[in-house]
């Protein structure tokens, strides 16, 4: 069968719906469903996303047989709007937009009034009777079309409106009559000629041209880097869709706007969006001229309004989701031009989840399934402290774009912004307006602020997308790139000054605030109570000291599965002990700096204990090699020497004997219990004195577990356990305590420990993957290194993504697998969970709950995600 390529969609039939996304990507199937509902959309037809992706197999060429189905579709718009594309009578004019399946705002190419020549102008002038909105579509698509299909650049265009706007005095478009447009036209004809390029005067090669200009556009730099960041990934392309126009310029009675059913920022059930009186969509969305509130539209046209509130209410029920809507009015009669999931916070997603289902619009299930567990992370974040902010001086306020704070330096462009964050400096994108090209400043700064623009301008579409602070449509500030300089309140500031963004409020202060936690109650809590209930998996925190457990538990770890020792080494006063143990020559002295430490670990392990109560606290032994114990500036021995009165030379020898070549393959992990029983020993032995401790406080038993890292051998394995039991047994006799279990377990990070699991289990209670570890030694990519290439890698399709931060599923995954089957062989009842990074990255933990992990370990603010996305892959089971 011929693959059909053009769907249509008016009175006369839709054969598309909004279940064909894939195929005609979001705007185009929901043109065609929100026409077959009878709401007043313009009609049209959908090239599909599938003749992008031929065009690139194509060598960049339209496939043949694509330019008669666009005719037959042509036609058919003709016949209903009983108008003629190219006519000198009655001209049918289009607009052509992208739409992948999908949603990537304003990344991609549109262009508007297509069709018009100097001809059709006067047609359309003729039948409308206006003669400066004829000649301003014009402009405007000669402006688009030269833009956006042939690359000329934009400025070229500024310059010559510029030009005529000032012979004539004025300092707005909207001052300029009829016949100075007809002056732009002739100005821009000349901007045409000056770079080279030829109008097309066709309305066919017009149009021809401008749907290879949009397939083009998938590919542009911008759209491949949003897709990147957002991790949108397997689409075959962008459809392409030709509709009839309709006019929001042609005068007071007409206008175009953005709105969403629902408020974006915070999820309230309120109508809220955007419009702008005799203007085209773009500038709207373009953030050029700052928008009026739907609110004023109830006054100016209240008929419209009451239509635009019953569509509201229509799509909520038809979509069961929060919609993001364009409309255009065209003198007086309103048209939709799209609706899509609107995208919002994470705080409005939680927020409109719960809500829909205290509606009766939706199920617990579903309202799991809406909110992205990736986004909780904005939610978990600070917020600038209510005290503080009492005493701060406000420099100005501007549009609450996208919320949370950020406090950070000036910087005025986007480049600059991703310079200073590589040196590790926090800063806050300062801008007029940005646009499409900022996009990997804005990713790098912590915040965002805009003179110019809207709610649903760039600058907070994108920020809110990141779930980065912004405040936009800052009108009292004056933005100076040239002297690069921010004037606001009377007070000037350079760049690396700092300021501090309420993105909850729009406020902008002076100087640095301070923040504070976030609130984890009322429609968060709730979500992730409906999360545990449908989750399988168990989540627990990679926590260290007593401080993270506590928030940890706040929350909802269901224990540690994995605290790392070493951390506790550095403090104050153990650091000195740490470096005495290194540097001993005998046991003794080993065994008497190991003395000093125990106290230490101890009260650490009884905080951890204490915080955790009955639930399970993996410990680790010493794991990191020894040299990142000592110092290495000359300044630094010398002190250790006097302290320790250790000669300076041989402290400089001991330290230059630490030294390895490949330290992360070197003698690190068990290897050190190994070589030094009596680590392993005086840990053991601080870990059993604080559950023993600990268990007699709170007179329930706490539920301590001993984990030796690295093993790649069962007999290291054994080796250390001989040394843990019998500690063990020494302090629980010592305690009276013998009935406590403390369970001895392994870190499976070594390859060779994984292909070995069945034997490895035979003398572990529990299996802890360390996918940090056995991610390095299974690619044979360097943590510590492997940065430097592996965005070039992911960037070229070698890996589908870093396999530091998501689960190499192929790869180290079926590693686990195996030695998860493997282990279970040897015994059945074995814990097995996993504690590398990847434990708090959503498409690993889908990935640990299929493979029926027992429990995922992540940082204590993964937690939440980690337990969302327990939950939706448990729920994606079901429905499969
Ligand atoms: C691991 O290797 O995954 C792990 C958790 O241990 P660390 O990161 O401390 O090496
Ligand atoms: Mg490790």
């Amino acid at each position: 069968m011929i693959a059909k390529y053009v769907y249509y969609f008016g009175k006369s039939g839709t054969e598309g719906s909004k279940e064909m996304r894939s195929l005609l990507g979001g705007k185009g199937a929901n043109l065609a469903e929100m026409t077959s509902i009878g709401l007043p959309v313009p009609a049209g037809f959908t090239i599909t996303t599938e003749v992008c992706g031929l065009y690139y197999k194509n060598e960049k060429k339209l496939p043949e047989g694509l330019m008669t189905e666009v005719a037959a579709g042509l036609t058919r718009l003709e016949t209903e709007m009983g108008m003629s594309f190219g006519s000198a009578q009655d001209p049918l004019l289009v607009s052509v937009r992208s739409g992948a399946a999908a949603s990537m705002p304003g990344m991609m190419d549109t262009i508007l009034n297509l069709g018009l020549n100097d001809e059709t102008v006067e047609a359309l002038i003729k039948k409308t009777g206006n003669e400066r909105f004829g000649r301003d579509a014009y402009r405007r698509f000669m402006q688009m079309f030269g833009d956006v299909v042939l690359g000329i650049p934009h400025a070229d265009f500024e310059t010559a409106l510029e030009f005529v706007k000032h012979k004539k005095g004025v300092r707005l478009d909207t001052e300029l009559d009829a016949r100075d447009l007809k002056e732009v036209i002739e100005e821009y004809k000349k901007v045409y000629k000056k770079n080279g390029k030829e109008f097309p005067t066709k309305p066919m090669d017009q149009l021809i041209a401008a749907i290879t200009a949009v397939f083009g556009s998938w590919n542009s730099e911008r759209a491949i880097i949003y897709r990147r960041l957002n991790d949108i990934r397997g689409l075959l392309g962008t459809a392409v869709n030709v509709q009839s126009m309709v006019f929001g310029n042609m005068g007071d009675s007409s206008g175009t706007g953005v709105a969403f059913t629902r408020n974006p920022s915070t999820g309230e059930n309120l109508f809220y969006g955007e419009y702008l009186m005799n203007a085209q969509g773009e500038d709207v969305v373009a953030g050029i001229r700052t928008p009026l509130t739907i609110d004023t539209l109830a006054k100016q046209n209240p008929e419209v309004y009451k239509q635009l509130l019953e569509i509201r209410t229509i799509l909520e029920s038809h979509y069961k989701d929060m919609q993001d809507i364009e409309f255009t009015i065209q003198e007086g009669k309103l048209y939709m031009l799209q609706c899509r999931n609107g995208k919002r916070t994470a705080a409005a997603a939680v927020k409109i989840a719960v809500d829909m289902v205290t509606e009766g619009l939706i199920d617990e299930k579903t309202a799991i399934m809406r909110v992205e567990p990736k986004s909780l992370d904005q939610l978990l974040h600070k917020t600038l402290d209510p005290k503080a902010k009492k005493s701060a001086i406000l420099l100005t306020k501007g549009l609450p774009a996208s919320p949370g704070a950020a406090v950070g330096k000036i910087v005025f462009n986007a480049e600059e912004a991703a310079v200073e964050t590589d040196k590790g400096e926090k800063v806050i994108l300062v801008r007029v307006e940005t646009s499409p090209e900022d996009i990997e400043g804005m990713n790098a700064a912590v915040g965002i602020m805009t003179a110019r623009g809207g709610m649903t301008s760039h600058a907070a579409v994108v920020a809110r997308g990141m779930g980065k602070c912004c405040v936009a449509g800052c009108s009292e500030i004056v933005v100076d790139y040239r002297e690069q300089l921010l004037s606001v309140a009377g007070k000037k500031f350079k760049q690396g000054d700092y300021i501090t963004l309420d993105g909850s409020t729009g406020e902008v202060f002076e100087g640095k605030l301070p923040v504070v936690d976030p609130e984890l109650s009322g429609d968060f809590a709730t979500i992730m109570e409906w999360a545990d209930k449908y989750r399988k998996i168990g989540v627990r925190a990679n926590a260290d000291i007593p401080r993270d457990a506590l928030v940890a538990v706040k929350f909802g770890a269901e224990g540690i599965g994995l605290c790392r020792t070493e951390h506790m080494f550095f403090e104050g006063e153990r650091i000195k002990y740490m470096r005495e143990m290194i540097l001993a020559d005998t046991l003794e002295e080993r065994e008497k700096a190991l003395a000093q430490l125990l106290p230490y670990q101890k009260s650490d392990f009884v905080g951890l204990f204490e915080a955790m109560g009955e639930k399970p606290v993996i410990i680790r032994l010493l794991d990191p090699p020894l040299h990142e114990f000592v110092p290495q500036k000359e300044a630094e021995i010398k002190e250790i020497s006097d302290e320790t009165g250790v000669a300076y030379e041989s402290v400089l020898t001991k330290i230059a004997s630490l030294h390895e070549f490949n330290p992360m393959l070197g003698h690190r992990g068990c290897r050190l219990g190994i070589t030094y029983p009596e680590i392993t020993a005086m840990q053991t032995r601080a870990i059993v004195e604080a559950a023993c401790e600990v268990t007699k406080k709170i007179g329930k038993q706490v539920h301590a577990k001993i984990m030796v890292p690295l093993v790649g051998k069962v007999e290291e394995l054994k080796n250390q356990k001989v040394i843990i039991e019998k500690v063990t047994d020494e302090v629980l006799k010592e305690q009276n305590m013998k009935d406590l279990h403390i369970s001895i377990g392994t870190m499976i990070e070594v390859p060779r420990g994984a292909l070995t699991a069945d034997e490895v289990a035979r003398e572990a209670e529990f299996f802890s993957f360390g996918t940090n570890d056995l991610t390095q030694m299974t690619c044979g990519f360097s943590r510590d290194d492997a940065g430097k290439f592996l965005k070039e890698y992911v960037e070229k399709g070698i890996y589908e993504r870093d396999p530091f931060e998501a689960i190499d599923q192929s790869g180290v995954g079926l590693l686990m697998e195996i030695a998860l089957e493997k282990g279970k062989k040897t015994r059945p009842d074995l814990e097995v969970g996993i504690c590398g990074e990847h434990g708090g990255e959503p498409s690993s933990v889908e990935f640990c709950h299929r493979i029926h992990l027992n429990y995922v370990s992540c940082s204590p603010y993964r937690v939440p995600i980690a337990r969302l996305a327990a939950a939706q892959a448990a729920l994606r089971e079901e429905v499969k």
